[in-house]
C-alpha cells in the first residue's frame, strides 16, 4: 500500500471526522447520546449480557445513509465498483492503511501493548443488506502492518445466536473462535458499524477464548443525525470541517504521530 496517500487523497471529502469520547458523545462508539447517558442507547444495548465486551471502538470516518456524507457507505455496503475510476477493495485498503499508519500508537495505547493478532467477522451479516459481501479478509492483506498479524480465527457461531445479531441484540454465540486466543491483543477490523452487536459479541467470544484485550477498527461508523440533538450536532460540525487523518477520536488533541510520506 505505498500509494495510500495518493488513493485516499481526492476523496477526502467523503471522510467525515470522528469526534472524541466527551459529553454528547457515546464513550465507546462516538454517536450522539441522548439525555446524560455516556452511552448511546444501542452501546446500551450491545454491551449487555456479554461475557466481556470491550469499550474500544474506534471508527476512521462517520457516515449516513442517505444524502450528503452518504458516498461512504454507498461503497461500504456495496459489492460492486462504484462509477467511475474508485475501485472498492483499494480504496478501503488504502483508507486502513493511512489510518492505520498515523494511528498505530493510539490503537496500541488503547490495547494495553502491542498487538499480537489482527482479525475480522466472518459473514453472519444478516442485520446487512442482502448486497454486502465481506472484503475485508482481502482489505486487511493489501495493509502491510495488518497483514503481518492477520488469524482468521472467528468462525460463523450458532443460527439461533445469528438471529439475535439481526435483531441487533449481542450474543457471542454467534461466533466461533478456533482454537484459544490466550493472552492475545487483538485487532479487530470491520468495514461497517451500525449498531455494534456484531463487533461487541464478536470481542466477547474472543475473550471467552482467551484474549486479553480487543481494540475494534471500523472504517465506517453510520450514524442516524435524526436521532437525537446530540447525533445532529455531531454529524453537522464532522459536514462542515475537512477531514484529516492527522486527527482520531482516540482524544482531543492531534497525535504526536505524524502521518508521513508512505512510499
Ligand atoms: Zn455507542
Ligand atoms: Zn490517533
Amino acid at each position: 500500500m505505498g500509494d495510500a496517500r495518493a488513493v485516499t487523497e481526492p476523496y477526502l471529502q467523503i471522510l467525515r471526522e470522528v469526534p472524541p469520547a466527551g459529553p454528547g458523545v457515546c464513550r465507546i462508539c462516538h454517536t450522539g447520546t441522548d439525555g446524560p447517558f455516556e452511552l448511546c442507547a444501542t452501546c446500551r444495548i450491545t454491551t449487555q449480557g456479554l461475557h466481556r465486551h470491550t469499550e474500544h471502538v474506534v471508527p476512521v470516518s462517520l457516515c449516513v445513509r442517505d444524502g450528503d456524507g452518504a458516498q461512504l457507505h454507498a461503497i461500504v455496503t456495496r459489492r460492486r465498483d462504484p462509477p467511475g475510476s474508485l475501485r472498492r477493495v483499494p480504496f478501503l485498503a488504502a483508507t486502513l492503511a493511512r489510518f492505520h499508519q498515523a494511528h498505530a500508537a493510539c490503537l496500541t495505547r488503547l490495547a494495553g501493548g502491542p498487538f499480537t493478532m489482527v482479525t475480522t467477522l466472518p459473514g453472519t451479516s444478516l442485520d446487512r443488506p442482502v448486497e454486502v459481501f465481506a472484503p475485508m479478509p482481502r482489505v486487511v492483506d493489501l495493509v502491510g502492518d495488518l497483514r503481518r498479524l492477520h488469524r482468521p480465527v472467528l468462525l460463523p457461531g450458532s443460527a439461533a445466536a445469528a438471529e439475535n445479531l439481526a435483531r441487533r441484540r449481542p450474543d457471542e454465540r454467534a461466533f466461533q473462535v478456533m482454537g484459544r486466543v490466550d493472552g492475545a491483543r487483538v485487532l479487530l477490523v470491520d468495514d461497517l458499524f451500525v449498531s455494534g452487536a456484531h463487533v461487541q459479541s464478536a470481542a466477547s467470544a474472543l475473550h471467552l477464548a482467551g484474549a486479553r484485550s480487543v481494540v475494534a477498527l471500523v472504517i465506517a461508523r453510520l450514524v442516524f443525525p435524526r436521532a437525537n440533538g446530540n447525533t445532529a450536532r455531531i454529524w453537522g460540525r464532522a459536514s462542515a470541517e475537512r477531514f484529516s487523518f492527522d486527527r482520531c477520536c482516540c482524544s482531543g488533541a492531534p497525535t504526536v504521530d505524524r502521518a508521513t510520506d508512505f512510499g
